[in-house]
Order: structure tokens, then C-alpha cells, then sequence
């Protein structure tokens, strides 16, 4: 066995024993991918059958259901690191393969399960001590208009329970859009109910500095050719006044199927709350259909306040509303 491999890694038409290709390949960038594939015909076929894989599903199995690229000719698909869930920003991006034939298993969620969370008033809101399914709980009784609340880390109730429906990924079948004018587009693969769960914005939690900063190289990057970040600011106004909680998530580096949602002058078809899971550090943005969507029709939700700026990218929504360019946040 071990002369065949060297036998075949010494043969100028074989470069590379195909054994070793299959578990090195994932893990490459598309450029490093497309490099690669020029050397040897064999590592052409393997190279190829990767991408095949990966423009299959965007959410490298992290998902429920696999999330596809469709419409796609040239690039077939957009590479990024997945995460189903909110993570702390990280300076190195990580590898992490992609378009492999073995599953790769979740990361772990943002939590703080060793924590005492106090809300504005002093009182524990760490979590709830049922056993059943919290179908009379205290967890979601805090629910509001504007915050929703959840059972989560700090509570004794298991996955099972009934009051986690935003924190098992993504809930309904979708699909990524290749779009003529706006780039990638993310679209229902199923009907979708009004108020129905359907995704939460998962990516990096950046600190306003670090927001700022990305913000600002994204910009310049976005100047010299297309390019579209995946930037987004959420100010939580707390009930005790003035105070405001600033939530920055990038998922351009780092990220879920949501990054891929654009922006509608007219509010799109999608609502956001920030839910607070009992016993985690951060709220979660979560989107909710604000209507009855039909499967294949667009997402789209209001990116925020419509703030004009003079290098603004355009906007495509086609909405009578329009304000023909994108909504972005003065930092
Ligand atoms: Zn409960
Ligand atoms: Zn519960
Ligand atoms: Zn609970």
C-alpha cells in the first residue's frame, strides 16, 4: 500500500496521491483551489467534484437543510467561514474545510453559562428551573414587542424544550440567488408562514472600535471594485432610559445564510427582533416573515435608517419606495 502511494506521488502524471488530495483540498481557498487544479489532470477532477460540493451548500452541513447556489456561472459559489451562531471576532480567520466528504461538527455557541446575568432592575435573569417543556415558564412570559426572550444556557430545561425555536438554525429551506444587478441573493425554497422563525444574523460580535475600523477598510475595498460587506449595527434601546446597547455583527468574513439578505427601501418581507436567550451574554438578531412569503420569492428586509452618503452603493430593490442607494451607518 505505502509503495503505491509513493509510487503514484512519484509519477509526473499522478502528482499527488488522490488519498491525500481528498483530505487537503477542502481546505483550500478558491484561488489556492484553483492553483492547485492546474498542476495535474487528477487534481483537476478532485478540485472539480470540491466545488461541485461546495456550490451544493453554502452551510457546509452546519444547517438543517442544505443550502444551495443556484444561477450561478462565474464565481459558482461565495466562500466564507460558516457559523450557525453569534462568536466572539477573532484577529486570524480560521480554516475550516468545505466541499469534503466527511460532515464537520458545529462549533459551539456564544454563551456564558457560568454567569449571573442581572437585568436593569437587579433582578437574576439567568434562566428557569422547569422540567417539563416551559409551556407556563418564566423565560418566555419576559417576552416584549421589541425583545424577545428565550430559554437558553442558564436554564435547566434541555434542547427539547419549547421556548428555543430560534436557536436550532436555520427553520426553513433556502436558496442562494445569483442576481444580474444586486450580486447574490437569498431566496425561499418553501412557503413560509407569517411570524414564522426563519434565521438569525450570525457572525462576528465586533466592538464598536473593531466595527468601526472593518467599516472603513470595507468602504476603501468597496471603492476599488465590487465588493459588499456584511456589516450590521443594532442599537437596543433599554427600557431604563437613555441608555442604548450597540450590537455590532460581521458576517462578511464570518457568517450564516442571512449575510446574503438585501436590503428593501420598502421594509422587505422580513421583521427583526433581538432575542435574549436566560443565561447568555448577547442577544441574538432574529428575522421573522412579515407576511406570508412564497417559495422562490426574494428576502428582504430595511437594512436600518436610510442614511444617504455620497460614495453610497446603489441600490436595486425596485421598491416605489426607493431612495437608489444603500443604507450605511456614519461611524
Ligand atoms: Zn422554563
Ligand atoms: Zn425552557
Ligand atoms: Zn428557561
Amino acid at each position: 500500500m505505502a509503495q503505491q502511494v509513493l509510487r503514484k506521488a512519484h509519477n509526473p502524471n499522478d502528482c499527488f496521491p488522490i488519498e491525500c488530495a481528498e483530505l487537503v483540498l477542502p481546505w483550500l481557498t478558491p484561488p489556492e483551489l484553483a492553483n492547485v487544479s492546474m498542476t495535474c489532470k487528477s487534481l483537476r477532477q478532485v478540485s472539480h467534484s470540491i466545488t461541485l460540493r461546495r456550490s451544493s451548500d453554502a452551510s457546509r452541513s452546519f444547517e438543517n437543510f442544505p443550502v444551495p447556489f443556484l444561477n450561478t456561472t462565474y464565481p459558482p459559489y461565495a466562500h466564507f467561514i460558516y457559523t450557525p451562531s453569534l462568536l466572539l471576532s477573532s484577529q486570524h480567520l480560521p480554516r475550516q474545510p468545505w466541499g469534503g466528504r466527511s460532515v464537520i461538527s458545529p462549533a459551539p455557541a456564544l454563551s456564558a453559562e457560568s454567569v449571573s446575568l442581572v437585568d436593569e432592575s437587579g433582578r437574576v435573569v439567568s434562566g428557569c428551573d422547569c422540567r417539563d417543556a416551559c409551556s407556563d415558564c418564566p423565560c418566555s412570559c419576559l417576552d416584549g414587542l421589541d425583545v424577545g426572550r428565550e430559554c437558553g444556557p442558564g436554564c435547566r430545561c434541555g434542547p427539547e424544550c419549547g421556548s428555543r425555536s430560534s436557536q436550532k438554525g436555520v427553520a426553513v429551506r433556502v436558496k442562494i440567488v445569483r442576481d444580474g444587478r444586486k450580486g447574490w441573493a437569498l431566496c425561499a425554497d418553501q412557503f413560509i408562514r407569517k411570524g414564522q422563525f426563519v434565521f438569525e444574523y450570525a457572525g462576528e460580535l465586533l466592538t464598536t472600535k473593531e466595527a468601526q475600523k472593518r467599516q472603513q477598510y470595507y468602504d476603501e475595498l468597496a471603492l476599488h471594485g465590487r465588493f459588499s460587506s456584511a456589516l450590521l449595527v443594532i442599537r437596543e434601546h433599554l427600557p431604563s432610559g437613555n441608555a442604548c446597547l450597540r450590537l455590532n455583527i460581521d458576517a462578511t468574513r464570518i457568517g450564516n445564510v442571512a449575510r446574503f439578505v438585501n436590503h428593501s427601501c420598502d421594509g422587505g418581507n422580513l421583521s427583526t427582533k433581538l432575542v435574549r436567550s436566560s443565561g447568555a451574554l448577547f442577544p441574538r438578531l432574529c428575522f421573522f416573515a412579515l407576511e406570508d412569503i412564497p417559495e422562490d420569492e426574494e428576502f428582504s428586509f430595511s437594512y436600518g435608517e436610510i442614511r444617504k452618503r455620497s460614495n453610497g452603493l446603489p441600490c436595486f430593490c425596485n421598491s416605489p419606495s426607493c431612495f437608489g442607494t444603500l443604507p450605511s451607518e456614519d461611524t
